[in-house]
């Protein structure tokens, strides 16, 4: 049809509207599957709205949703296969921006080192704005953190490993390669045993760059353990050195952005002032037209 159209380019502007709406509206309709099950409502997401040039309210398709919901057996395939079709949209999101086909941009809030008390108020802050991030976790007592783990999972985060240990010492994970892939699945078996999780996303304590000292092969030995893992592109700059101010730390991030369109903020949920910066942080990065998405196995940003 559209080679016989006597005005190609409206048939063009057509299709890629109409592409756009649909994938538009799974994005959202999967977004608030998600949002319903774990507990996170209210979802309105008014960058995507006006990006993509569609107006569908989530009350609009709320009768729908719970219809499709109630035929879904048991919470944690519902939630699987949820999250499953929410990282496909979002990997298709992703493609779109890498071609240049939406002006939406991402970005990946990562909490790196926990859980702490101190993460529950983390949480709180994610929770009010409706944002999904991804903590980088390690193995901590369960007598003190067991709820916070819990939470994390319950909330729709990406619980993932940064290793049992982090122990950076001389005699540490990176002494050799089986220590430090020792270290990577008792976390990855802490993770899954107590919190049913199987988690596939790694960062390395301190970076992949501590990983030169290993062979040319180590990486490959991750990838065959089923992991991916990812550095990051925006710091905020509370991972070590003197301690900043709130204010510090929101500029570190919002003036390191530069011209990208797909970040992973590096950020540590033992750092009171990174909590306070954390709204101005968010607030930042929505004017800049990001949306927030937790980190997952596909995502263009994993290196495999
Ligand atoms: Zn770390």
């Amino acid at each position: 049809m559209a080679k016989t159209s006597q005005d190609p380019k409206r048939d063009y502007r057509t299709s890629t509207t109409l592409i756009i709406i649909l994938l538009g509206c799974g994005l959202i309709v999967v977004l608030f599957l998600i949002m319903q099950k774990i507990s996170l409502i209210r979802m309105n997401n008014e960058v995507l709205k006006d990006q993509n040039e569609i107006i569908v309210t989530l009350n609009d398709k709320k009768a729908n949703i719970l219809n499709d919901l109630n035929r879904y057996e048991g919470i944690q395939t519902s939630i699987d296969k949820i999250k499953k079709e929410y990282f496909i949209d979002a990997h298709t999101l992703e493609q779109m921006i890498i071609n240049e086909e939406t002006d939406v941009k991402i970005a990946y809030l990562t909490f790196d080192d926990g859980p702490y008390l101190l993460t529950a108020k983390f949480l709180d802050v994610l929770e009010e704005y409706e944002i999904l991030g991804t903590f980088f976790t390690l193995g901590k007592s369960l007598d003190l953190y067991e709820d916070i783990y819990w939470r994390i999972v319950d909330s729709g985060h990406s619980l993932a490993n940064h290793t049992y240990t982090h122990d950076l010492s001389k005699t540490g994970i990176y002494t050799s390669e089986t220590k430090f892939i020792d270290d990577l699945l008792r976390q990855h078996d802490f993770i899954q045993k107590n919190f049913n999780v199987n988690t596939n996303l790694l960062r390395f304590p301190g970076g992949s760059v501590m990983t030169k000292r290993f062979s040319s092969s180590f990486k490959e030995k991750i990838r065959d353990l089923g992991y991916g893992y990812i550095d990051w592109n925006v710091s905020s700059g509370d991972g070590g050195g003197p301690v900043q101010s709130p204010n510090a730390l929101r500029n570190n991030v919002l003036n390191t952005v530069y011209n990208k369109k797909i970040i992973c903020v590096l950020m540590h949920d033992y750092s009171y002032n990174t909590y306070l910066a954390l709204p101005d942080i968010i607030e930042g990065l929505q004017a800049k037209g990001f949306i927030f998405l937790p980190l997952f196995y596909e995502s263009t940003m994993i290196k495999k």
